[in-house]
């Protein structure tokens, strides 16, 4: 990895090349910022699942070749002619939100994480499994200087989807059945273990390692998910990809209690009696993101500890990085280093 005075170089990068085909090692070319973009030397970049949806052929990129990750963290090496908010040396995260086009109803609506024609980082554009990445400034988020690249990494879409998430819970909800214990519920348990609120946590059958970490981050119940939780929640927030869970939950939740299904992709949900969803009971998917969510996480995130549990891995180590993330093999989040 060199960045000559010109301000190219070379840069190894982990990219996609074929549908469901395993990443590559490949050296190229350093991308130079447009005039509304900076360079970035990335020093982390989370593994989500989602990059596992898109390696997968679940979610197909527009082209390939194409690198993944949407959880970096770096510095500006360049900033192009129209940036002013960023300097060089400047640590910045770049989230999933990669661009929006800032004119349809959504985007005027404070709802950009539906824009109709919104890029994402890592499957529109060129993403954090590299050396060196550009993004657009205006899409960039300040992170919170009480934490490590290392650490504050997996927040970027982990713990800021998680938190939209959550957010969308009524302020009087006391019980958050939690489905799914990976990378967004090991944040949101803490953030909702700070609100006063209490997190049961339900897992995959059997997957006591799991749930002993759920219990060691404050959770006030763990166990299996194909079993009711002991008492009644108030909402669930549903993390898995396992659309059987949406009436698992529901048959959880009290009269007025919300589920939220907060994975870019799920298996078919299968059919349920309509008593499940009486009693005003509601589903909801929550998409994206919005550039108010990352402020809103990150200030709570600089007012109230939040200990992620990075599992780091070398960049040339991030097919077995994603293959461990779809085994279950480890709690917490997988970090690559560059
Ligand atoms: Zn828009
Ligand atoms: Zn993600």
């Amino acid at each position: 990895m060199t960045l000559n005075q010109a301000g190219t170089g070379l840069m190894r990068a982990m990219r996609i090349e074929e549908a469901r085909g395993p990443l590559r090692q490949r050296e190229i070319t350093i991308p130079a910022p447009n005039a509304d973009e900076v360079l970035i030397r990335v020093s982390a970049c989370g593994v989500c699942r989602t990059d596992l949806h898109i390696r997968d052929g679940e979610l197909a990129p527009h082209s390939l070749p194409l690198i993944p990750g949407h959880e970096v963290v770096g510095t500006v090496a360049r900033t192009g002619s129209a940036v002013t908010r960023w300097h060089i040396g400047q640590r910045v995260g770049v989230p999933w939100l990669a661009s929006t086009c800032r004119a349809c109803a959504y985007c005027l609506g404070d709802r950009e994480n539906l824009c109709d024609s919104a890029a994402f980082t890592g499957l529109d554009r060129d993403g954090g499994y590299a050396q060196y990445m550009v993004a657009k400034a205006d899409y960039c988020v300040d992170l919170p200087v009480q934490y490590d690249d290392l650490h504050v990494a997996p927040m970027l879409c982990a713990g800021l989807i998680g938190y939209r998430a959550y957010a969308m819970l009524h302020d009087d909800v006391r019980r958050i059945g939690i489905y799914g214990f990976g990378a967004a519920a090991h944040i949101i348990t803490q953030v909702a273990c700070h609100r006063g609120q209490e997190v049961f946590a339900l897992t995959r059958d059997g997957d006591f390692r799991s749930q002993r970490f759920a219990l060691s981050l404050g959770a006030r119940w763990a166990g299996d998910s194909s079993k009711p939780p002991p008492l009644a929640l108030d909402a669930a927030l549903i993390f898995a990809p396992v659309g059987g869970l949406v009436p698992a939950a529901l048959a959880a939740v009290r009269k007025g209690g919300h589920v939220i299904c907060a994975g870019i992709h799920m298996s078919n949900i299968p059919a349920f009696p309509y008593a499940l969803l009486w009693g005003e009971r509601c589903v909801k998917s929550v998409a994206n993101l919005t550039r108010q969510d990352a402020l809103a996480y990150f200030a709570f995130a600089a007012r109230h500890r939040i200990e992620t549990t990075p599992v780091p891995f070398r960049l040339d180590e991030a097919n077995d990085a994603l293959e461990a993330l779809r085994q279950g093999a480890f709690d917490g989040a997988a970090v690559l280093l560059p």
